[in-house]
């Protein structure tokens, strides 16, 4: 009897629904192909929500997540919704209470630079040729972004606004017990960024990565500043794997990293839960970029983030590792191929539709 995985597919706005469609479609036939079952719910979120519901995140949508395995999530928002009250709009008032329901603490964002789009990063060609991926690993619900006290008062006359940045250990165990899981899994090469030589939160960090690093001898574990973090990835991309860091640093890295690939419709990401099913780890998976109204019902926006997304919720949720490498080599099959959807189209190259591009990475599937 094949195992059967419950997904909640939330497609969302813009151009959400056209790649959503190419990535369902995707995971139907890897099921087929690897004889595993797909229960899949389809459900309303973001500005069609609001639209249709009156909220972003219906109470439907919710509990159809909640007795899901995992989440596959499009992209939310658009010119129409940005009137409403901030609290209202669709990624406030969707995916930030998706997070906290779903106690999503750790947000992994691969920067993939394939060796035929490299001419697409800003870096200079001979520090990314054969292209790169980076995993950045990002603490996503401590820190700076959620310590008390917070707020702006007055005081003799001045304004003072205050942010407070806190980790309790445990948090820092969570988020790097599982960077040193995966990474267990790749290069076995970990780098923790922080910032030691000035914050006290970063002497508990690093104080707790190298604790848990007895834990798993075969990943070496270096440390970078964040300062120097950030110019490291540009002068040697390559030489990186996993990389981990937390919430303010991880923000800010992980947008980097994503612009050294230059192409975003590339990019999927992971938002990883403590909750279990069995043996399953919830997860919300999404492309890293947004609905992109500009080019929305076009048909020509790039369905690859969404498909990667699928890759990534096969193995960090399921723990299909081989089809989710099925998926991946699939995609590098049809770039190598030629086959380009606009966003990633240069001289010499196929363009091609979003279905289309869809279509090949599908028969790519099999090889
Ligand atoms: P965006 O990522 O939607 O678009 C930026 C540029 O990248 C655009 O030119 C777009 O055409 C292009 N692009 C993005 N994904 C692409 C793809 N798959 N294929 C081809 N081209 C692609 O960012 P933005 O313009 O700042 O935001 C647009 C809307 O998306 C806003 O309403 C914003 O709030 C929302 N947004 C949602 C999420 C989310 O749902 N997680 C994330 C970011 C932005």
């Amino acid at each position: 009897m094949p195992l059967t995985y419950k997904i909640a597919a939330l497609a969302g706005d813009g151009i959400g629904p056209e790649v959503m469609a190419e990535a369902i479609e995707l995971l139907q036939r890897c099921a087929e192909l690897d004889d595993f079952r797909v229960e899949l719910t389809e459900s309303l979120v973001g500005g069609a929500a609001i639209d249709a519901k009156g909220k972003a995140l219906p109470e439907e949508t919710l509990s159809n997540c909640e007795v899901s395995d995992a989440v596959l999530f499009g992209s939310v928002g658009g010119p129409q919704w940005e009137k409403l009250p901030p609290n209202e709009q669709p990624e406030r008032a969707a995916l930030l209470p998706l997070r906290k329901h779903f106690s999503l603490f750790a947000n992994l964002r691969p920067a993939l630079c394939l060796p035929e789009l490299s001419a697409a990063s800003p870096l200079r060609p001979d520090l990314v040729q054969g292209g790169f991926e980076i995993l950045c690993i990002r603490e996503l619900t401590g820190g700076l972004y959620f310590g008390q006290p917070k707020g702006t008062r007055k005081e003799h006359g001045d304004t003072i606004a205050v942010d407070t940045m806190v980790y309790r250990k445990s948090e820092v165990e969570r988020i790097a017990n599982l960077a040193f899981q995966i990474a267990r899994l790749r290069k076995r090469k970990l780098v923790s960024v922080d910032k030691a030589n000035v914050l006290e939160n970063s002497l508990l960090w690093r104080a707790v990565l190298k604790e848990i690093a007895q834990e798993y001898p075969e990943v070496e574990l270096t440390h970078l500043l964040v300062d120097n973090a950030a110019m490291q990835f540009i002068r040697a991309p390559k030489t990186f794997d996993v990389v981990v860091t937390e919430n303010l640093f991880g923000d800010i890295l992980s947008d980097e990293l994503a612009m050294l690939t230059g192409s975003i419709g590339m990019l999927p990401s992971a938002s990883l839960g403590t909750g279990q099913h069995g043996y399953y780890r919830f997860g919300l998976y999404e492309p890293s970029g947004g609905s992109a109204p500009d080019i929305a019902g076009q048909g020509v926006a790039n369905p690859i983030a969404q498909i990667l997304s699928v890759a990534m919720m096969l193995r960090y949720s399921f723990h299909l590792n081989d089809s989710a490498a099925r998926i991946e080599s699939a995609v590098r099959k049809t770039i190598a191929n030629g086959l380009r959807t606009r966003d990633i189209w240069s001289e010499g190259t196929d363009l091609v539709s979003t279905k289309e591009i869809g279509l090949e990475i599908r028969a790519n599937l099999e090889d």
